[in-house]
Order: structure tokens, then C-alpha cells, then sequence
């Protein structure tokens, strides 16, 4: 069964104890599995008031991030990539002790719009850090996830295919494609064939609209992306990930572009996204069923 899961940003973009209270609290009220967590501030996560808020709640944990530039594993700057290597094998040591099963993100690169292409040097380097950070990753059990995103997001993954290929080279069974829907119906001629392609390789999923609203209100073609998800039969996290001006502040709305307020019920847009997902999954379980009758 898929775990289902709300991005913390919907709540809040701080994690302070108390925002911490606050988004675990209520994403447990609206039946969610798991909330996932997203910070670049390592130091300011608080570990105690999460694990106790955890338990408390009977919620999971996941947790997503993005590299800064001075940081970027791809750039084939030694300097940077060790950076990189030292805040990605820091954030698995704060995965394990809130209890995160998944980290994932755009953990390849930086989290940027980038002026040129990566290089192939920059790839292999990403590629070397990667499977260093997946050796730790595993002792812990937890499953890393290569999301793939748009190309205002970052250069070097932008199409399953490509993050097929970057797998396949860091060949740890702890690091599998995280797919976005979002991001997929900007950058992949056909997303469900796509998430076909992923197939067992496919460990971690966000859904989010063509405008990052209310799931529905778009335009990306639900019924087949949720069609393809349960023909490769994935089992992993299905995450709701949805961000307004009216949550979201710097340097996030900078780098996303969230000009325009999309939202302003938290609570609504969460609880809307659960039913609609659970629907999407429960009609293309029909779906498939059908089919193979
Ligand atoms: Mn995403």
C-alpha cells in the first residue's frame, strides 16, 4: 500500500518546535501517513520536539531538499563538492534521527536555474558523491530519491530517461527515481509512459498540479498518471506537494517563482488533495483491473 504524504510547505516553510507541532499535528488530523519535511537549515531543525511530535501523532517522516550553489556536487568544482558531500552525508545523520525513510530532491545538484548544460565531468562527480551518500543512507534503511525536475530547476536531471541512466551508474538499491508530476508535464513528451519506463526503479512521488494548486485544477492528466503508477505496481510514498505566496516566503518563492497566491486554506487544499488522490488511485486500481481481465 502507498503511503500517503502532505509537504510540510503547505503548513509552513520554518520548522521551529512549534511549526513543527503545528504541521505534524494537523497533517495526522487529516489522515495522512507521513509528512515530509524540507530544509536547508540542518542546524535549525529541531530533533526532539519532531521525534516527540511523531509519536505523539503516530505520524512518518520523509525529508527533501535541494543544494545551494556553493554546495553543487556537479559543478566539477572540488571545493563546492565536497561542501556538497559534507551537508549531504549531514542531512542523512539528521534523516536517521528523526526517523526519515526517504530523503529526497534535487540532492544531485544545485536547486537553480542554471546559464549552461552540466558537463559530463560534473555528472561523473555527482554520480561518485552520490553513491557515498547512499552507502550511509542504507546502514540507516532509509531510500534516496533522485527527483526529477524542470529545467528552471536544475541542469542535470529533467527527464526520467536521464535519471534512469544516473541510477543505473550509482547502482545502490537505495537510490531510485522520485518522480513529479509537476515537473513531468513540462519536460516529458508522455508522463505515464514515462513513469512506465521507471518502473521498479520509480521509489518516491510527488503530485502537484500544472500550477502547483488544488490538485484537479490544472491541467496534468491525473486518471493516466495514477493509471501508469499502479501498472508498475508502485508500492512507495505518493506525496501531495503545493506551494502559495501565502505560506512560502525567500528565498523559496525566489527560486520557484511562486508569484501568485494559489491558496489560502491550508487545511482545505490538504484535505481536498487526500480524497482526490485516494480516488485517482482507487478508480485506475478499477482501471488496470479491467484491463487485465
Ligand atoms: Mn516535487
Amino acid at each position: 500500500m502507498n503511503k500517503l504524504g502532505l509537504h510540510a510547505f503547505v503548513w509552513t516553510a520554518g520548522w521551529t518546535a512549534d511549526d513543527a507541532a503545528m504541521a505534524i499535528r494537523s497533517t495526522a488530523e487529516l489522515g495522512y501517513d507521513l509528512i515530509e519535511a524540507s530544509t536547508m537549515d540542518l542546524k535549525g531543525f529541531d530533533v526532539p520536539s519532531t521525534l516527540r511530535e511523531l509519536e505523539r501523532n503516530k505520524l512518518g517522516i520523509t525529508m527533501s531538499f535541494g543544494l545551494t550553489s556553493d554546495m553543487d556536487i556537479s559543478s566539477g568544482d572540488p571545493e563546492r563538492v565536497k561542501r556538497g558531500e559534507a551537508h549531504l552525508l549531514d542531512a542523512i545523520s539528521l534523516a536517521r534521527d528523526v526517523g526519515a525513510t526517504h530523503v529526497c530532491g534535487i540532492l544531485y545538484s544545485a536547486f537553480q536555474k542554471y546559464a549552461a548544460p552540466v558537463t559530463s565531468e560534473g555528472i561523473r562527480g555527482s554520480i561518485d558523491v552520490m553513491r557515498k551518500v547512499a552507502e550511509k543512507a542504507q546502514a540507516s534503511g532509509i531510500t534516496l530519491g533522485m527527483e526529477v525536475v524542470n529545467r528552471y530547476e536544475s541542469n542535470v536531471l529533467n527527464t526520467a530517461r536521464q535519471a534512469i541512466a544516473y541510477v543505473k551508474k550509482v547502482d545502490m538499491p537505495n537510490v531510485k527515481l522520485h518522480l513529479d508530476c509537476y515537473h513531468m508535464n513540462i519536460e516529458e513528451a508522455d508522463s505515464a509512459a514515462a513513469i512506465r519506463e521507471a518502473g521498479d526503479l520509480l521509489g518516491y512521488f510527488h503530485t502537484g498540479d500544472s500550477h502547483r494548486g488544488y490538485l484537479g485544477s490544472g491541467s496534468v492528466d491525473f486518471p493516466s498518471i495514477f493509471r501508469a503508477l499502479e501498472a508498475i505496481d508502485y508500492q512507495g510514498p505518493i506525496t501531495f506537494e503545493s506551494f502559495s505566496s501565502a505560506v512560502v516566503g525567500q528565498p523559496l518563492e525566489g527560486i520557484l517563482g511562486i508569484w501568485r497566491n494559489l491558496w489560502e486554506d491550508s487545511r482545505d487544499l490538504a484535505s481536498h488533495a487526500k480524497t482526490f488522490t485516494e480516488v485517482q488511485m482507487k478508480s485506475a486500481r478499477q482501471a488496470v483491473a479491467h484491463q487485465r481481465r
